[in-house]
């Protein structure tokens, strides 16, 4: 798939296992200029050797997602850089870790309720009001998303709810950025092992599960979801917007 001439910003590395990594590898593959970010400085030396490992020319920009003018400086970054953009990889979510385990109703509080919603939804939002003046027409704005936003997975906890308002976010963000012909669509990917994942307690059996489980009787591969991001950044997918499209092995089918 040929991705000459675009540019993508693709935040959400932190280790080699990240899906925004692989995203990157398959997207710079196919032809795309890229520009990463790094949460803060203790991952700012990690996503430097990844980028260099992708390709010597990345350049890498600190963006902290709770901070409004760390959105803003990196879309006057990007702007000074490129001009314009054609793609945004939104592949980050966070949720206090306490509230990833046990029961729902005792472990919720207002606070972490606010943060998993602000970091894993409204960062999203955040993003598109910020570049919009940048982003080119056809552009492509990609988020991750997961089953546990409209069924209940064990621990998932207030994620579930923030990737609920993520995936309703997207429709509302399709509808919004439509008539400028910006695309906006989740994937909702089955279980991988990455430092996200491994928060949430009782991973290891969620991934037993869909193993068994699945219609393809397998978990799925970084490389299936970074593809399927691949397609949805490419005029390929240029019919498809608000979407919320499964990388799960088919999982999501099941009702028993
Ligand atoms: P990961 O830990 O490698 O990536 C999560 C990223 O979120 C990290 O790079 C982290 O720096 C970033 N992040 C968190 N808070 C941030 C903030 N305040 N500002 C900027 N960045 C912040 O894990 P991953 O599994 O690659 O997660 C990527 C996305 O995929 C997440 O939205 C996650 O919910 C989603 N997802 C993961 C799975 C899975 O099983 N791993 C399944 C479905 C969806």
């Amino acid at each position: 798939m040929n991705l000459d001439n675009k540019k993508a910003l693709i935040i959400g590395i932190a280790s080699n296992r990240s899906i925004a990594t692989e995203i990157a590898k398959v997207l710079s593959a196919n032809g795309a200029q890229l520009l990463l970010t790094y949460q803060g400085e203790k991952l700012k030396n990690r996503v430097e050797e990844i980028a260099n490992e992708i390709n010597q020319n990345i350049e890498c920009f600190p963006c902290d997602l709770s901070s409004d003018k760390n959105i803003d400086d990196l879309a006057a970054f990007t702007k000074k850089k490129w001009g314009s953009l054609d793609i945004i990889i939104h592949s980050a979510a966070f949720a206090p870790r306490e509230l990833l385990s046990g029961d729902f109703v005792d472990n919720i509080n207002r606070d972490g309720f606010n943060i998993a919603h602000e970091i894993s939804s409204y960062s999203f939002t955040a993003l598109a009001k910020s570049f919009k003046g940048i982003l080119n027409t056809s552009s492509s704005l990609i988020t991750l998303s997961y089953l546990g936003s409209e069924k209940v997975i064990p621990n998932y906890n207030v994620m579930g709810l923030a990737k609920a308002s993520l995936e309703s976010n997207v429709r509302y963000m399709a509808n919004s950025l439509g008539s400028n012909n910006i695309r906006v669509n989740a994937i909702s990917a089955g279980p991988v092992k990455t430092l996200a994942s491994a928060g949430i307690s009782g991973f290891n059996e969620i991934l037993k599960h869909v193993e068994a489980k699945s219609a393809l009787k397998r978990n799925i591969t970084l490389n299936e979801i970074a593809n399927v991001a691949l397609f949805l950044s490419s005029d390929l997918s240029s019919g498809i917007t608000g979407q919320t499209i499964y990388v799960d092995s088919g999982y999501n089918i099941n009702g028993f």
